[in-house]
């Protein structure tokens, strides 16, 4: 190669290193991922970190992101559900903005699932080369063949246009499952277990197990006997709840029912309370909370009195545990 090839090489390299400088960093050693600038590093090693990056619900609570949770064990990142905002709180909780290792879907409801697409093309247009690694339920599949379709138009217009997008780098790796274990590799085994969420036929709670730590997250559930089994003497359960003295017809059509919704559909603080007191976890975290006009303190009382005296805490987004 010639001198003025080299400098040409050179100058290509600068150029690409001022345009990713411009937008994120690249940290070396990580294995190539890439943060979003001054974002707080994870920690390394085996050490396990359950981060809340969503703690919402339907409501468009600005204070609230979707359903989101990770499980980070060194810099392998296990994104479960990808609830709207997912990309932007990833970002901030200093998670790669360019992938995960695994992400997991616990149902098909819209508040898991409105950060999909997100999760799928962001990742693409920030670097993302390879396939998405995705479980979820039965009927996934279908989910995500019908949200790359609807975006083809952009696919196409960002590989063969200036922007010069890797080509299929939004790929999906989607593996459909029922229950049990779905992922186990160095030291870390994901399972599924199935729980009963109202009319939905597949609906799943998942248990993370890594050298330092287990943790469960129930996703959406009534109250589950299996989940009760998976979750206990576990160091972190991750619950959805609802404070049951709240719930009372509303008054809208089809209002009446939503007692009837509740109790087929989610788990209650008395519920909840009974099960964290026989399942004994180190650390009941409190996530996608249906307040309906109560307060923390209502939701916390409600889980004492049904018996647990353990370690218990209300999530907030970007939450550490
Ligand atoms: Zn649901
Ligand atoms: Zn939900």
């Amino acid at each position: 190669m010639s001198n003025t090839g080299r400098r040409g090489g050179c100058a290509w390299m600068v150029r690409l290193l001022v345009a990713i400088a411009a937008t994120a960093t690249i940290v070396p050693g990580a294995g190539a991922q890439r943060f979003f600038p001054g974002s707080p590093p994870l920690p390394g090693g085996d050490t396990t970190l359950v981060i809340t990056l969503g703690t919402g619900t339907p409501v468009p609570n600005p204070g609230r992101d979707g359903p989101a949770t990770a499980v980070t064990v060194g810099g392998r990142v296990f994104l479960f559900d990808a609830g709207p905002g997912v990309m932007r709180k990833i970002a901030a909780a200093g998670l790669p903005i360019d992938g995960v290792t695994a992400a997991f879907i616990s149902h098909l409801h819209s508040d898991h699932t409105l950060g999909l697409p997100d999760l799928i093309f962001s990742t693409w247009v920030m670097g993302r080369a390879s396939p998405l690694r995705l479980h979820g339920p039965p009927g996934l599949r279908r989910m995500t063949d019908h949200l790359l379709a609807a975006w083809s138009e952009d696919t196409v217009i960002r590989i063969t246009g200036l922007e010069r997008g890797r080509p299929g780098g939004y790929r999906l790796d989607v593996r459909e499952t029922a229950s049990g274990v779905v992922y186990d590799s160095a030291g870390v085994t994901v399972t599924a277990i199935r729980v009963p969420h109202g009319d939905w036929a597949h609906a799943l709670a998942w248990r993370i197990d890594t050298p330092a730590r287990s943790v469960v997250i129930s996703g959406d559930t009534r109250y589950s006997e299996a989940l009760e089994r998976a979750a206990t003497g576990v160091d972190v359960l991750v619950h959805e709840v609802y404070i049951a003295a709240r719930v009372a017809p509303e008054s809208r059509p089809g209002g009446d029912l939503w007692p009837r919704y509740m109790k087929a559909f989610h788990t209650s603080d008395v519920e909840l309370g009974a099960l964290a007191s026989r399942a004994r976890p180190r650390l009941l975290v409190l996530s996608h909370v249906l307040f309906m006009g109560g307060t923390e303190r209502e939701l916390l009382d409600g889980i004492r009195r049904a018996g647990f005296r353990g370690a218990v805490t209300v999530a907030n987004d970007l939450g550490r545990y």
